[in-house]
């Protein structure tokens, strides 16, 4: 039933988005076993650890601009497969710096495999920089000052992804600081691992407009106000969620309960592989595992593209696109 609904999404990490036979055909390529990461059944790992352990992993084997460029256009595509408008990427050049591509040219990679998804099936797509909060504030810093030195037009957002139990948010403000001076959206991974402490942090101390996953806001009714209030929006992945046992199950996840509280939400699929879904299982399970209609879900994608990091004449035409009156609640009976 959702198949047929267009579709829009704000955080997936790039590498993270690496099919298993992608995978396989790139480790062949570079004649590198990767059977300890990579079973019969998909990617292997047991823990938020060793997830990071096996991501990095499948990250390694993509090395040049041109495996770049692969991976971000096949990924477009599926997406574009499944009726989806909109994208942002999640990337680290600083991967780029470390295999010895260097950030430049890992950029020029994903940004032609952007143009040419753009071209065969018509989905936009933008490309947020993160730094890696397990590298220490250092390395984020460095990533905010190269997203903002690159002033790459397909370059909107900064985000920190990584060990959200490493450091606190105040280590980290200063690379915020300088993303927002460059004219970035923020937004940042927070309320996943960590408690509603650690949306309030990032709320204090990076305001962003948007926060990556925020789910265990649900912990804490003061914080839920106030995400309602600045109008803040969750990127919500609610099958990372229960892969990682962040929920036990879809029963107990809380994106409706975020919804009725008033925090703005949307549907996202982070990792997909690695969590064994997509975006379109995402629309899905968000119809049949969490009863929300059409409408409702219309209204997410919605809100997704209200949340983009990309300039007002682009929005308009992707809201265009879903439709005036698609999931507008303002548009509903009262
Ligand atoms: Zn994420």
């Amino acid at each position: 039933m959702t198949a047929d609904l267009l579709k829009a999404e704000i955080h997936c990490h790039l590498e993270g988005a690496a099919r298993p036979e992608l995978a396989r055909a790139q480790a062949e390529k570079y004649g590198i076993d990767i059977s300890g990461i990579l079973g019969d059944r998909g990617y292997v790992w047991r823990d938020f650890s060793e997830f990071l352990v096996c991501y990095d992993a499948v990250a390694s084997l993509f090395r040049t601009a041109d495996d770049y460029a692969l991976l971000t256009r096949t990924y477009l595509a599926e997406l574009a497969a499944a009726n989806t408008i909109y994208s942002e990427i999640i990337v680290s050049p600083d991967h780029g710096d470390r295999i010895g591509l260097g950030a430049d040219a890992y950029l020029a990679g994903v940004s032609d495999g952007i143009e040419a998804a753009r071209e065969s099936s018509g989905i936009e797509a933008r490309i947020i920089v993160t730094g890696e909060r397990h590298f220490g504030p250092e390395r984020v810093i460095a990533a905010a000052e190269y997203a903002a030195r690159a002033r790459h037009p397909l370059v909107t957002g900064f985000n920190m992804a990584g060990e959200e139990r490493m450091g606190r948010v105040a280590d980290y403000a200063r690379a915020f600081d300088i993303a927002r001076e460059a004219g970035l959206g923020l937004t940042i991974h927070a309320g996943e691992v960590c408690g509603a402490f650690s949306v309030w942090d990032a709320l204090d101390l990076v305001r962003p407009s948007r926060i990556g996953h925020g789910v265990r806001s649900i912990e804490d009714r003061a914080l839920l106000e106030r995400l309602a209030e600045l109008g803040t929006v969750l990127e919500v992945c609610p099958g990372s969620n229960i892969a990682l046992k962040v929920f036990p199950d879809f029963d107990s996840h809380p994106l409706r309960a975020l919804k009725a509280a008033g925090v703005r939400v949307c549907l996202n699929s982070d990792d997909p592989p690695f969590f064994r879904t997509s975006l379109a299982r995402e629309y899905a399970l968000a119809s049949e595992a969490m009863d929300f209609t059409q409408d409702e879900i219309n209204g997410m994608t919605r809100t997704a593209l209200e949340a983009a990091f990309v300039d007002e004449d682009t929005r308009g035409r992707l809201l265009a696109k879903l439709g005036p009156e698609a999931g507008d609640e303002r548009a509903e009976p009262a």
